[in-house]
């Protein structure tokens, strides 16, 4: 065990859900901020428990290889956004890769010889070595006063609701910093107060800022601890005049809470969306919506969730947790039928308008949770359509970190759709989910982890699962014996053919009669013609119990029941 101040030197072997490097001293293991995998570091303790510490680095002693020359942000140790910018981008990729592996084995038990045939790289943004900033579409900075008593935006500093200054993230967009300036000058010029939070006193306290990538509209949204803002005129004259200024709302939260929007939405000027593309579907975006934040990656996710889907336009598709409709509408023009499932309404009512401003007509959203919708739905198909179960080729997930409940996947094992698709944002819910999938029957075919949040520790994945080979033949069968029709079932066991194997097998004669007796007290279809009884009062023979058994047995081994 160590001791509190204790200076030690480690080298750094991994790295936490926090981004935190981890090393080990005699077997101790530490936790050190700030550190990247193949660092050697001096590090003070600064909490000693039992099995583990937290220790806060002093000096890195030999840099890791993978370390980067020099950090892009000079805030990023302090503001936390970015947990690895100080890692060279490959070797952020390689992590995340592994991560996503090592929890689909541990948590997963996936078999590592499967994941070496299935599992893809990573797909990262584009330019090897490149470091990808200024990829976010979304960016929400608090307003407070910094200590000289000047309005300020920036970020909350450590666990503190403190605000550092930085009006330029560098994973925001560049325009993102004239925006701030232009309101915090005009903050400035009016005595318009920043919001206090612990006095919950003053009156601006977040800006929200979109930007459309394929669009170039901007949004912004003032946020404030009120109903309006005195010399409102006069901002909107100034924000106006920046090139692509789409949507200029307020949004009012006088409540006392972390929660950053308040619940209505009131334009400024303009109009209350702005547009942006992924792929060729259009969406409208406003204030309130969710978002995807990286859009270029975000096109690549959802192309490999179309892959996965392997469409050819006579599907019905389920979309679960389907948010503003983003993969339904993605998924809508290759398949036949597309249910999306989502539990707030305001992103119900985006995902309807979106797919009508595409034209898209064959995507329906129901708002409510997902283990409850789809549980009923199963039920109330069931009840209506005399004991058949409803069907669906494919089913796509892309929950929040929880992942899905069990319920759900339950009635999505009871569904038997070909595929599943499962975008994820926490891979190790993920694995436990693929764990209840795999023991139900699913195969895993395919995995493909995506970087939508470069420098942060966060990474998507997106994997494939479908109906195990054995089922998919059992289906084949089933489908068959309901669907071909009598001339072609009796091509595998004709009349001729059950008499011989009886004779054969037993030594009895067994006439037509008989047989389609027994065929009708096994529920399978008789033939028009043979021998049905010409009315109810019609005397005829009935097969005697040898005969059955013999005849039964005919039907056994022709695959008849
Ligand atoms: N597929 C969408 C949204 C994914 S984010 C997209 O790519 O844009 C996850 C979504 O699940 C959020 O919109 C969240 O509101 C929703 N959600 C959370 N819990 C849910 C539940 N139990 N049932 C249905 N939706 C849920």
């Amino acid at each position: 065990m160590m001791q509190k101040n204790e200076l030690v030197k480690v080298k750094i072997e991994d790295i936490g859900v926090g981004g935190e490097g981890i090393g080990k001293v005699d077997g101790y293991t530490l936790f050190i901020k700030d550190t990247i995998i193949g660092d050697v570091v001096e590090a003070k303790v600064m909490k000693a428990k039992k099995n583990y510490g937290y220790a806060r680095l002093m000096n890195v002693l030999t840099p890791s290889e993978d370390r980067v020359e020099e950090v892009v942000c000079p805030m990023a140790r302090k503001c936390g956004g970015c947990q690895i910018q100080e890692m060279k981008y490959p070797a952020q990729l390689a992590f995340k890769e592994s991560k996503v592996r090592g929890n689909l084995e541990r948590i997963g038990e996936v078999p590592g010889e499967l994941l070496d045939q299935i599992m893809h790289p990573i797909v990262g943004m584009d330019g090897e070595g490149m470091q990808p900033f200024r990829y976010r579409n979304k960016a929400q900075f608090p307003i407070g006063t910094d200590k000289d008593g000047r309005v300020t935006a920036g970020f909350y500093a450590g666990r503190t609701h403190s605000i550092i200054g930085n009006t330029d993230c560098v994973l925001g967009v560049e325009v993102n910093e004239e925006i701030l300036n232009c309101i915090l000058d005009f903050m400035e010029e009016f005595e318009i107060p920043a919001y206090d939070e612990v006095k919950h006193k003053g009156l601006v306290r977040h800006v929200l800022l979109r930007y459309g990538f394929k669009t170039d509209e901007i949004m912004v949204c003032l946020v404030i601890n009120g109903k309006t803002i005195p010399h409102c005129h006069d901002l909107v004259g100034r924000l106006r005049q920046i090139p692509g200024m789409t949507s200029i709302t307020l949004s009012s939260n006088t409540a006392k809470t972390n929660v950053i929007m308040g619940d209505t939405i009131r334009l400024l000027w303009g109009q209350e969306f702005i547009t942006d593309y992924i792929g060729e579907i259009k969406y409208q975006i406003s204030p309130l919506s969710f978002y995807q934040v990286n859009p270029v990656q975000t096109e690549k996710l959802y192309g490999l969730a179309l892959d996965y889907a392997g469409l050819t336009g006579n599907e019905t598709v389920w979309d679960l947790y389907c948010g503003i409709g983003t993969i339904s509408l993605f998924l809508a023009k290759k398949a036949k039928q597309v249910y999306g499932v989502e539990i707030i309404p305001q992103a119900i009512d985006d995902a309807k308008n979106n797919a009508k401003i595409n034209n898209i007509t064959n995507a329906e959203f129901y708002v409510g949770k997902a283990e409850e919708v789809l549980p009923e739905y199963y039920k109330e198909y069931e009840k209506t359509h005399n004991g058949e179960t409803a069907h669906a080729d494919v089913i796509v997930v892309d929950p929040p970190r929880k992942g899905c409940e069990e319920s759900l996947l339950q009635t999505i094992v009871d569904m038997q759709p070909e595929k599943v698709v499962y975008v994820s944002c926490d891979s190790a819910t993920l694995a436990r989910d693929v764990k209840f999938l795999r023991a139900k029957g699913y195969e895993l075919k395919d995995v493909t982890p995506v970087d939508q949040f470069p420098h942060t520790v966060h990474v998507e994945t997106v994997v494939l699962l479908s109906k195990g080979e054995v089922d998919s033949k059992k289906i084949r069968v089933e489908f068959s014996l309901e669907d071909m029709d009598m001339s072609e079932f009796q091509d595998g066991a004709t009349y001729p053919q059950i008499k011989e194997y009886v004779l054969e097998h037993t030594g009895l004669k067994v006439s037509n009669l008989y047989i389609s007796q027994i065929k009708r007290k096994c529920g399978i279809g008789v033939g028009k013609n043979y021998n049905l009884p010409k009315s109810e009062d019609s005397r005829q023979p009935q097969c005697p119990p040898e005969k059955e058994k013999a005849i039964r047995e005919a039907f056994k081994y022709f695959g008849m029941i």
